[in-house]
């Protein structure tokens, strides 16, 4: 008997251990939208590390988890980038009123095609909850009206641009929450702590310059397992663009960014592709909520059309 389960123990053990690795065997990464004017209300100094890194994959030693971080910070390529953005006329501010800004910005919009896509995609449905505590006041009774439409936007292929919709994927709110998205941004650096199975939006004050963060878990077959979304409350935000605004952040836009990364979209170029949604910074004041050509064109790809 004794020789039985002398056998059988080395078996059972292995197999244990292969499970545990399959359950482990998620990635994550981390994307984060920054302010494209240099508005950070108290300005930091520029991170000790390489601050142009693009996107980077490591092995957790020990694990056979992966962890992707995309982060962005002011003071190396992406700082000279923010500095152009603001300069340019490719996605400035609409000024309230100003039909013929809103016509040029649409049409700006959908002309441009480009897309870049990540490795990871939702399966069906991503079901997320809401942390409100800590939302500002300002923006504390309609932030989770403007978060369900940011994700609805972005699934339902929301544009101006007459293209169709919606894709073949979808979001559901389920409810509040008392966790916190596992996202840890300070001036230094930003990282994503572990998967615990439930995709949180929330609000945190964070010394990273990041207007939000957004960090994703997928598996390595590239199946979304979840994504945390931290906004950052060192910023000014509002629901309505203020008539005399100037250095305060549309939630709906930065957030319908953020979902973007979730369903598996990455940056463009804000300098070149200014009017996409995906466009790695935006200007104070600006409202960018619904798709244009090259956001649609990236989310058609990844899910088709209904
Ligand atoms: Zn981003």
């Amino acid at each position: 008997m004794r020789g039985h389960i002398g056998r059988i123990l080395p078996v059972a053990l292995a197999l244990f251990a292969a499970f545990i690795t399959l359950m482990v065997s998620v990635a994550s990464t981390v994307d984060e939208a920054l302010p494209r004017t240099g508005a950070a209300p108290a300005p930091e100094p520029a991170p000790a590390a390489d601050p142009d890194h693009g996107d980077e994959t490591v092995a957790v030693p020990g694990t056979d988890l992966m962890v992707s971080v995309d982060a962005v910070y002011p003071g190396g390529r992406t700082a000279s980038w923010i500095e152009s953005g603001a300069s340019t006329r490719e996605r400035t501010a609409i000024p309230a009123g100003s039909r013929a800004s809103a016509a040029t910005a649409a049409a700006a919009q959908c002309r441009d095609r480009a897309y870049a896509l990540a490795t990871w995609r939702v399966k069906g449905r991503l079901s997320w909850t809401y942390n409100p505590s800590a939302a500002p006041a300002a923006v504390g009774r309609s932030a989770l009206t403007e978060i369900k439409a940011s994700a609805q936007a972005l699934v339902a292929g929301q544009n101006v641009c007459r293209l169709p919709g919606p894709f073949k994927v979808t979001q559901a709110y389920q409810s509040t929450t008392k966790r916190a998205p596992a996202v840890v941004a300070t001036s230094r650096s930003t990282s994503c702590g572990k998967e615990d199975g439930a995709s949180v939006v929330g609000w945190k004050r964070m010394s990273s310059t990041a207007l939000a963060v957004t960090c994703t878990w997928w598996t390595r077959a590239g199946q979304v397992v979840s994504a945390d979304i931290a906004i950052n409350t060192r910023y000014a935000w509002f629901t309505k663009r203020p008539s005399r605004c100037s250095s305060s952040f549309d939630l709906r836009s930065v957030l319908v960014h953020e979902w973007g990364h979730a369903y598996g979209l990455n940056h463009v170029s804000p300098t070149r592709h200014g009017s996409q949604v995906m466009a790695s910074t935006i200007p104070a004041c600006a409202v960018v909520r619904t798709l244009g050509a090259g956001d649609h064109a990236a989310m058609r790809k990844l899910y088709g059309v209904r």
